[in-house]
C-alpha cells in the first residue's frame, strides 16, 4: 500500500516546511477531503531560492554535455525504477486512472531520454569567411529559469519543465500546482538522486500569484515557462515583459474534429471517445468540438453516446476504472454551468450532464449535440468530459468552424481523401495536426500551439533550444 508522502520544497536540496509558514491542504478528488498539508512559500523562501539558482546556473553552464545526458538518463532509470510508486501517488492526488499515471511516468522516461541525446547535439554553425578570421553563431543556456507547471498531468508537466532547461545548461525553479505537490518533487528527487547538483532545480509552491510576481521580478530570472490557461498565461506573459524575458507558454484550447462522411467511422470513434474521456477531458489537446459531415452525423453522435455510457467512472486506484473523478472542486462547477447554459439554449443532451454521487468531484461522461455557437461551452475551454457535436454540410464550412476560435493548439481530422488530408494539414490553424489519429505527442515532435494558445514548443529538439539564447562570436 502506497502512503501519501509528507510534503515541502526542495530549497537548495534542502527539504523545507514548517515554521510560521501557511499551508494548504491536498485534496483526494475520491473523497474531497484532506490527504496532506503542503507549506507555502515566504518571500524569504524565494530569495533564498533565486540566489541558489543563480549559483546553480554558473555550475551547470559549464558542466559538459556528458554530464547532463548522463543526470537525465539516470533519472529517466530512476522513474522507471520508482514508476508504481510515482503512478500511484498521482492518482491519489489527481484522481486519474492508475494506468494513466503510468503512462505519465513513460512520457517522462522517454522525453528524459531523448533529452539526454539532445544535449550531445546543441551545434551552433560556422560562417564562411576568409583565411585568417572566423566567425561563429553558439547556443548558450538562457539562464535560471521559472517554471510552472499545472494539476492536469502532474508527473508529465514537471517533467517538461525540468527536462528542457537541465538539457539546456539553465537552472530552474519550478511551481508545480499546489494541488499536485508530491507528484512534482517524485520527479525531482529521481533528477536530485541521478547526481543533478541541488542549486541547479528546486521546488516552490506557494499562493501563485505571489510566486510568480516575486520570481519574475527578480534579475535572476531569464525565461518564463508556463502551461495553464489563456487568462493566467497573458498575465504572466505582461509581468515576463517587464523584465524582457524569454517564454514558453502552453496556454488552453478547443480542439477541432473534423470527421468527413469519407472516413472510417468506427476508427475516428474508438480514437475520439478514447482521447475525450482520458483524464475526464482535463487535457489541454483534448479533442473537443466534434465537426461531422451530415451524411454521418446521426452514426458518429450515437456512436460516441455509446462509447460515453461504456466509460467506468470510479476511482483511479482500482481495477477496471477507465474514468476517474475531475481533479478538483472548480471543474464539475463549470461542467454544470456550461453544460446547463447549452442545454438552457437549445442543445441535445445525448448522455451525462451530471455529477456522480455526492461525494468527490465524480461528472458523468457527456454527450452534447446542436449547440448553437452562441453557447458558452462553444468558446470557452470546457476541460471536462464532454464531447460536442455538431453537423456541417461541406469542407469549406467545417474549416471555418475549426478556424472559428482565437485558440490553436490540437487539431483532428479523419478522412480518407489524400487531397483532401493536405488542405487540411494546410490551412487548419493549430500547432498540432492529427490526421486519422489521435496521437499527437512524442519525445522527438514539438509540442505547443498558436494564436491564443500561446508560443514556443516543448519536447523536441525544439523544447532545449527554447531555453537557449544565440551568440554570434567574429574573430578578425
Ligand atoms: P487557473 O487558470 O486559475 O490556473 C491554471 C494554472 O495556472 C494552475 O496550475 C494554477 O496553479 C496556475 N496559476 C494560476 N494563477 C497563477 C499565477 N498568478 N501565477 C502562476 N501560476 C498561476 O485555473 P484552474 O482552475 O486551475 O484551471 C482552469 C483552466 O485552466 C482550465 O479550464 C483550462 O482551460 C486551463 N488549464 C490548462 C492546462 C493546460 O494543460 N494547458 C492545464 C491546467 C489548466
Amino acid at each position: 500500500m502506497t502512503q501519501y508522502p509528507s510534503l515541502h520544497m526542495i530549497i537548495d536540496g534542502e527539504k523545507v516546511s514548517g515554521g510560521s509558514r501557511r499551508t494548504h491542504d491536498v485534496i483526494n478528488p475520491v473523497t474531497g477531503e484532506a490527504i496532506g498539508a503542503l507549506p507555502l512559500a515566504e518571500a524569504a523562501d524565494l530569495d533564498r531560492a533565486l540566489e541558489v539558482a543563480a549559483k546553480g546556473f554558473r555550475i551547470w553552464r559549464k558542466a559538459p554535455a556528458a554530464e547532463r545526458s548522463a543526470v537525465l538518463a539516470g533519472a529517466a532509470r530512476l522513474m522507471l525504477e520508482r514508476q508504481e510508486e510515482l503512478a500511484r501517488v498521482a492518482t491519489m492526488e489527481q484522481g486519474k486512472p492508475l494506468a494513466e499515471s503510468r503512462l505519465e511516468v513513460m512520457m517522462n522516461v522517454g522525453l528524459f531520454n531523448f533529452y539526454a541525446g539532445e544535449c550531445h547535439r546543441l551545434y551552433g554553425r560556422e560562417l564562411v569567411r576568409p583565411v585568417g578570421q572566423r566567425s561563429t553563431v553558439r547556443w548558450e543556456p538562457a539562464g535560471p529559469v521559472a517554471a510552472f507547471a499545472p494539476w492536469n498531468f502532474p508527473l508529465g508537466n514537471p517533467g517538461r519543465k525540468l527536462g528542457a532547461p537541465i538539457a539546456a545548461g539553465c537552472s530552474v525553479i519550478l511551481k508545480a500546482a499546489e494541488e499536485t505537490p508530491a507528484s512534482a518533487l517524485g520527479v525531482l528527487q529521481c533528477l536530485l538522486d541521478a547526481g543533478l547538483p541541488k542549486e541547479v532545480a528546486q521546488a516552490v509552491f506557494g499562493v501563485p500569484d505571489e510566486v510568480s510576481r516575486h520570481l519574475l521580478g527578480s534579475p535572476v530570472i531569464r525565461k518564463l515557462s508556463f502551461t495553464g490557461s489563456t487568462v493566467v498565461g497573458k498575465h504572466l506573459a505582461r509581468l515576463a515583459a517587464d523584465n524582457m524575458l524569454l517564454t514558453t507558454m502552453e496556454l488552453g484550447g478547443h480542439g477541432p474534429v473534423l470527421v468527413f462522411d469519407d472516413a472510417d467511422v468506427d476508427k475516428a470513434l474508438t480514437a475520439a471517445v478514447g482521447g475525450k474521456y482520458r483524464n475526464c477531458g482535463q487535457v489541454c489537446v483534448s479533442p473537443t468540438r466534434f465537426i461531422v459531415q451530415e451524411d454521418v452525423f446521426e452514426k458518429f453522435r450515437d456512436g460516441f453516446i455509446e462509447g460515453a455510457k461504456r466509460q467506468v467512472v470510479g476511482d483511479g486506484l482500482k481495477d477496471g476504472t477507465t474514468m476517474g473523478p475531475m481533479a478538483n472542486a472548480r471543474r464539475p462547477e463549470a461542467m454544470e454551468r456550461l453544460i446547463g447554459g447549452a442545454v438552457q439554449q437549445g442543445a441535445k443532451l445525448g448522455t451525462g450532464g451530471e455529477r456522480i454521487g455526492n461525494q468527490g468531484f465524480f461528472y458523468a461522461p457527456s454527450v452534447l449535440s446542436e449547440i448553437p455557437l452562441g453557447a458558452d461551452i462553444m468558446s470557452e475551454e470546457p476541460f471536462g468530459p464532454v464531447a460536442l457535436i455538431n453537423p456541417f454540410r461541406g469542407e469549406d464550412e467545417m474549416i471555418a468552424e475549426a478556424n472559428r476560435l482565437p485558440y490553436g493548439l490540437a487539431a483532428y481530422a479523419w478522412t480518407n481523401d489524400v487531397q483532401r488530408q493536405r488542405r487540411l494539414a494546410a490551412e487548419i490553424e493549430a500547432g498540432m495536426v492529427g490526421i486519422n489519429s489521435h496521437m499527437i505527442g512524442a519525445a522527438d515532435a514539438p509540442f505547443g500551439g498558436v494564436k491564443w494558445s500561446g508560443h514556443g514548443s516543448e519536447d523536441g529538439p525544439e523544447g532545449v533550444r527554447a531555453c537557449m539564447v544565440l551568440k554570434s562570436v567574429h574573430e578578425g
